[in-house]
């Protein structure tokens, strides 16, 4: 017997074609000794529509909120009515639902402000739509299938955009709600995205959070697979977008694809790593419009038999906040606290980098988060505890970062004076060389306008000749794990 996780994403259920290819998968996979849960993510595009209706209602902008409520509307109902012969308890279902988005926002307009709750509720509503959908597919196809609604399933807090998970009450609920269904042979078809408060109000865990709600399910169910099914092969060498030459990686670690989700590659949602990782649970990627091609496994695989880079992937529009210690100041306290401070307030950080002296340090952040950013640090509150001993922060602009992802890079020689020759070569300079959350990650801040050259020249002359690059015994940087 084995338990396994389908997950699929907006694009994979964003058209009548691409659903019956969902439903299709998962029928082939019903076997009697396999106990599947599927989880669904909102309809592609829809999370978008229904935040963009919240925005129309908080402005006050009657004309548009009605425009975009139609449209959802069309759209939800035209995929029904492409898929189903006799879809009209869905129709109705889509009808109801859409009453409840005019209300809430009614709400929100009446108000002038769409409180977090009325936000969740909102998104919430894609992912409530779509399991209906996807599991009247699968009764379609003559499977036993039942839509489960995450509110009272995945207990959380009441951060009400992103919220986290209280992990004992979601197991104990998750098991005694989904146990009975698996062994009555019936297919769940999971709300993604949605959690909810110990008092019942809808949560969401975040953008993109579809993927780690599948990760939730499958520690609480000792699932032995996770299947995330999106729409490009798997996890890449480098995003196929802008570099032509990328290629499948087969196997990866959950470590080198946390480093690679935390560094702008958009395969999956960072935090689905974690359960999966937990509960040594293998996590398979795979093509909903190829499913024919192996996909990328990640698992606790080590590649030293490799020893190759696995990828490279950018974070564009960064703004870098650098500071200068006076002499004699621990900078490790200092960079500790302004760290903890900033993540609090809701700032990521992307990279740290420090000079050798360990005069200066700097961090790398989204330009969108620079005011914020640049706030907290001016406060009093923030600055009493260091006081005169740190420089007013300098902002650079323009900047973007490149991240070499593969088991301790960031202590490899070759991979740092390769990178550095490569790119002195074709004429790009190296703002800053730093690391990311551990040892499998080396990251490269470089001028905007050179980074996406920079990205491809590394991934045709180094990654894709990974093999040379064997990883050396002594750290040439000093690993400072502070993210
Ligand atoms: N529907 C949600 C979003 O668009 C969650 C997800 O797609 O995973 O962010
Ligand atoms: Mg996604």
């Amino acid at each position: 017997m084995s338990i396994k996780i389908i997950k699929f994403g907006g694009t994979s259920t964003g058209s009548g074609e691409a659903l019956n290819r969902a439903a299709d998968i998962v029928q082939a996979q019903t076997h009697e000794r396999d106990q599947i849960v599927v989880v669904v993510s909102a309809m592609q595009g829809v999370t978008d529509m229904l935040i963009a209706c919240a925005d129309h209602a908080r402005t006050g902008d009657q004309g548009q909120l009605q425009i975009t409520i139609d449209e959802l509307h069309h759209k939800l109902s035209s995929i029904v009515v492409s898929v189903f012969a006799g879809g009209a308890a869905l129709l109705d279902l889509i009808e109801i639902r859409m009453a409840e988005l005019t209300q809430i926002c009614q709400r929100i307009q009446d108000q002038g402000i769409a409180s977090p709750q009325d936000l969740a509720q909102i998104t919430a509503l894609g992912e409530r739509i779509n399991v209906h959908v996807f599991s009247a597919a699968l009764r379609d196809r003559g499977l036993r299938s039942e839509p489960v609604d995450a509110v009272d399933l995945i207990v959380t807090d009441d951060r009400f955009q992103s919220a986290k998970p209280i992990k004992a009450l979601t197991d104990t609920r998750i098991k005694s709600r989904l146990s009975p269904l698996l062994g009555k042979a019936l297919v769940p078809v999971f709300t993604g995205f949605i959690g909810g408060t110990t008092s019942g109000q809808t949560t969401t865990l975040g953008r993109g959070g579809s993927d780690y709600s599948a990760a939730i399910l499958a520690e609480s169910l000792a699932a032995d697979e996770i299947q995330i099914w999106t729409d490009v092969d798997g996890v890449m060498t480098a995003d196929p977008v802008t570099v032509p030459r990328a290629r499948l990686i087969e196997e990866i670690s959950y470590s080198e694809v946390f480093q690679l989700a935390n560094s702008g590659a958009e395969v999956l949602h960072p935090k689905t790593i974690l359960p999966a990782k937990e509960g040594d649970i293998p996590i398979i990627v795979k093509n909903t419009f190829k499913p024919e091609g192996s996909g990328t496994r990640i698992s606790h695989c080590s590649n030293s038999v490799r020893q190759t880079i696995a990828s490279v992937t950018g974070r564009f529009d960064i703004r870098m906040i650098t500071f200068e210690l006076k002499t004699g100041e621990n900078v490790q306290k200092i960079k500790s606290h302004l760290l903890a401070t900033l993540k609090e307030q809701g700032t990521d950080i992307w990279a740290i980098f420090q000079s050798e002296q360990q005069r200066t340090f700097s961090f790398a952040i989204s330009a969108k988060n620079k005011e914020r950013a640049l706030q907290t640090i001016r406060d009093p509150k923030t600055t009493q505890s260091f006081g005169r001993a740190v420089s007013q922060p300098k902002v650079t602009k323009n900047l973007s970062l490149i991240t070499l992802v593969g088991q301790d890079i960031y202590l490899s020689h070759q991979v740092q004076s390769s990178v550095s020759d490569t790119l002195h070569t074709a004429g790009v300079d190296i703002k800053q060389i730093g690391n990311g959350a551990s040892p499998d990650a080396i990251v490269f801040a470089v001028e905007s306008r050179a980074a996406g050259k920079a990205i491809q020249l590394i991934h045709d002359r180094i990654v894709l000749n990974g093999s040379s690059t064997t990883v050396q015994p002594e750290p040439v940087l000093r690993h400072q794990p502070a993210l």
